[in-house]
């Protein structure tokens, strides 16, 4: 049997190994590992290279390096398609390869919520490749900046809008804030006048979670000096511009309730991802077809009572051990479904 896993994120990484543990010795089955780059990206710390405060070079560790002596198989590819019916799937648009049982944990694409102008003019933090583009984008704003002679046109380079104040907006928001002042240092720009602005649609930021860590985080961010418009949804995003719904912007302009800024960074929510662009069921298994199992993280995350949320695995990892369980619980059922997706949440951590 070929069982076939698509992305190496948190959760195809957990579901590989997982695999290879409950599968070992046995000859007739064979798991493979498929993704794009040769490495795993800790993205649950994208924001630190983003903001520069560490290279994007420490959050890669090599697949070869975890994979070392498990028996599974690493190739190397992007999945261009699946074709369901035909029990295949192609990388590189020419690559074809069967499996017996596939998981897809492809991760997931943004979700711009269908704000007008955020696709186009935003920055999202999605991979080591994204942080790396923030990064030197705001570098070069700050570089621009540098070289303009009044407060007025240094203005829109040196402001950094945050749009929306989920997890990562927030870590983001507030690692920049302690990295502004090396990285003026650096680029010359004069650190007084930057400012970082989240704009988060809900009255508060850090929906779904407790009070008073929502409370520690708005005192946090405060402090740093990062401005928090809560309860201000964005009506559309311009070249440059931040447009709110209620005619105010990140640097309110005389009439045109429109803020002015080099970089608009987008940080809230996902989709799942899935090869053709199409927006994926987020249960373990697929209506389609018993053989394919879809392994996404996109719940709301949420905080667990006595738990230090700092610590909290990703959920894609504890979907990925539901999803095992599928995989490993007997042959298909004859009407082609999986069993419940509320499986995804009631798997304990750690097991
Ligand atoms: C800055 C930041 C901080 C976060 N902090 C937390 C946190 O503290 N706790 C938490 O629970 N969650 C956090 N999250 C969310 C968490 O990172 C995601 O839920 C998690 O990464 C999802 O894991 P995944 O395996 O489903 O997808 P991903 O981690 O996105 O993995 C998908 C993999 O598939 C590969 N891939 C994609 N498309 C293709 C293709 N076509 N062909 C081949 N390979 C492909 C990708 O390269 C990647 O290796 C954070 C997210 C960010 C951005």
């Amino acid at each position: 049997m070929k069982i076939r896993v698509l992305g190496a994120g948190y959760a195809g990484v957990r579901a590989a190994l997982d695999l290879a543990r409950r599968f070992r010795g046995r000859r007739d089955v064979r798991i493979s590992l498929i993704n794009q780059d040769g490495y795993h990206q800790l993205v649950t710390e994208l924001h630190r290279p983003a903001a520069g405060s560490v290279t994007g070079r420490a959050l890669a560790i090599p697949l070869r390096d975890i994979f070392a002596g498990t028996g599974v198989e690493l190739i190397r590819g992007t999945v261009t398609d699946i074709r369901w019916t035909a029990h295949q799937f192609v990388l590189d648009r020419e690559r074809v390869f069967r499996y017996d049982r596939l998981v897809v944990a492809l991760g997931s694409e943004p979700e711009y919520f269908s704000i007008p102008g955020m696709a186009e003019h935003s920055l999202t933090i999605r991979s080591l490749n994204s942080a790396g583009v923030i990064r030197r984008h705001i570098a070069s704003m700050f570089r621009e900046a540098a070289g303009l002679p009044s407060v007025r046109d240094r203005r829109p380079y040196l402001t950094v809008v945050v749009a929306g104040g989920g997890f990562t907006g927030v870590e983001f928001a507030g690692e920049l804030a302690d990295r502004v002042r090396g990285l003026a240092r650096r680029t010359g720009a004069p650190a007084r006048e930057v400012r970082i602005i989240t704009v988060e649609a809900a009255p508060d930021i850090l929906p779904g979670f407790d009070d008073p860590l929502v409370e520690a985080a708005v005192d946090t961010l405060v402090r740093k000096g990062v401005s928090l418009m809560m309860g201000v949804p964005i009506a559309a995003v311009e070249r440059g511009a931040v447009v709110l719904q209620d005619g105010r912007g990140s640097r309110p302009g005389p009439s045109s309730g429109r803020g002015e800024c080099g970089q608009t960074g987008w940080w809230n929510g996902a989709s799942p991802r899935g090869p053709g662009g199409g927006r994926w069921s987020t249960s373990i298994c697929s209506p389609w077809t018993a053989r394919m199992y879809t392994l996404s993280a996109t719940r709301r995350w949420r905080s667990i009572p006595g738990q230090d949320s700092r610590w909290l695995p990703p959920r894609s990892m504890r979907s990925a051990r539901a999803g095992l369980r599928h995989i490993t619980s007997g042959p298909p059922r004859p009407d082609g479904r999986c069993g419940p997706t509320r499986e995804q949440v009631s798997v304990s951590w750690p097991p």
